[in-house]
């Protein structure tokens, strides 16, 4: 069975870890200042400070963004749980939008007539690894006096104009879960161009300390511990191969998919491939699904519920895009240990049960 996804763990995450462990220091210290460093030149400019999960990176740059309750945060619904939830925890309300039907993220359009006059900010999530309509959603943030807090989660490294996400927002939170396109383990970046909220994420991550005992302010322990560094470190230094490995998979899904639609990649975009996400057009998905699965091919359907219908949520509002798009996506494995036999293996099993009408 070729695995939807595949964490690559090797030799130098294994030494990264022994190493740490060898050094008697295991909870946050030199290689978490050390792993902010060098990931910060992912997101040119930005101060990076890690913490726990990707889900804590969102929280805690929102409450340093100073978002509380009463206040209304524009997010998709068609995305993680996390990017609800943040707000949610935060104390502030989720206000779901509809996205746009090429890339799966928030539509401008839709967004602007979410606005109320509680609004604070847009939460936009870079899908998949694709960037969100930054130029748009920061003139419309602009004009209405908007923050945008960047969900990037899925999107190390990807682009729109030149500029890496995670630095167009207030700040950009990033995941470094196994799935994702780099991981520690279990951890989250939270990158921003302002050095005071850098500075209330490191006071929130640690129970609200800098000088220890003299806490400042209330705050959580979400911090990263040095063993989760050093697997992010040595996964950093992989990035950039796998990013490009990744890219020249969906250029060959890309050029010998038939019958389904393949991911568009918008212009000023480069898209990192978190995921490779066809739609099915009025097909049966979860009977192709099945087919794939009894030819070998493993596939994700990321995701069948979006977020506003969830039992934690629940919220009566109509997305007609985002329940299309539950309905039809699968996801693809595009991840950066296939084989070209396994290339050719998923174009040949996608094309014979797309063409079998499933
Ligand atoms: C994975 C993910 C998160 C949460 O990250 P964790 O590290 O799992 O807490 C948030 N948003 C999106 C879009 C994600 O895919």
């Amino acid at each position: 069975m070729i695995p939807a996804a595949a964490p690559i763990i090797g030799q130098e995450e294994q030494d990264a870890v022994l190493r740490v462990l060898q050094s008697g220091m295991i909870a946050q210290g030199p290689e978490v200042s050390a792993f902010e460093t060098e990931f910060a030149d992912l997101v040119a400019g930005a101060e990076c400070v890690a913490v726990n999960s990707g889900t804590s990176a969102l929280h805690m740059g929102l409450i340093a963004a100073g978002v509380q309750a009463g206040d209304e945060v524009i997010v998709p619904s068609f995305t993680f749980a996390a990017t609800g939830n943040s707000v949610a925890l935060a104390g502030a309300t989720p206000v779901f939008a509809d996205i746009e039907p090429d890339y799966f993220c928030l539509d401008p359009g839709a967004v602007e007539a979410a606005i109320t006059e509680r609004t604070v900010g847009i939460m936009p999530v870079h899908l998949y690894g694709h960037p969100a309509n930054m130029t748009e959603l920061r003139r419309i943030a602009d004009a209405r006096g908007l923050a945008i807090y960047e969900d990037a989660a899925q999107a190390h490294g990807a682009e729109l104009d030149g500029k890496r996400v995670g630095s167009f927002g207030t700040f950009g939170a990033f995941s470094l879960y196994p799935t994702k396109n780099m991981t520690s383990g279990e951890g989250g970046m939270v990158t921003t161009g302002d050095p005071q909220l850098a500075r209330m994420v490191r006071l929130l991550r640690n129970q609200g300390m800098e000088k220890r005992y003299e806490n400042e302010v209330v705050g959580f322990n979400t911090r990263m511990t040095d063993v989760h560094a050093a697997i992010g470190r040595a996964q950093l230094r992989k990035l950039a191969d796998w990013t490009a490995k990744r890219q020249a998979n969906a250029k060959f899904l890309d050029e010998n998919l038939r019958g389904v639609v393949v991911p568009p990649v918008a212009d000023n975009a480069t898209h990192v491939y978190h995921q490779y996400t066809i739609r099915l057009v009025g097909g049966q998905r979860d009977e192709f699904v099945r087919q794939l699965a009894d030819k070998g091919v493993g596939s994700g359907v990321y995701y069948p519920i979006p977020t506003h219908q969830l039992p934690s949520f629940e919220i009566d509002v109509d997305l007609p895009e985002t329940a299309r798009a539950a309905a039809e996506v699968v996801s693809l494995p595009v991840h950066p240990s296939l084989t070209q036999s396994d290339l050719e293996k998923i174009v040949e099993s996608v094309n014979a049960v797309a063409t079998a009408g499933a």
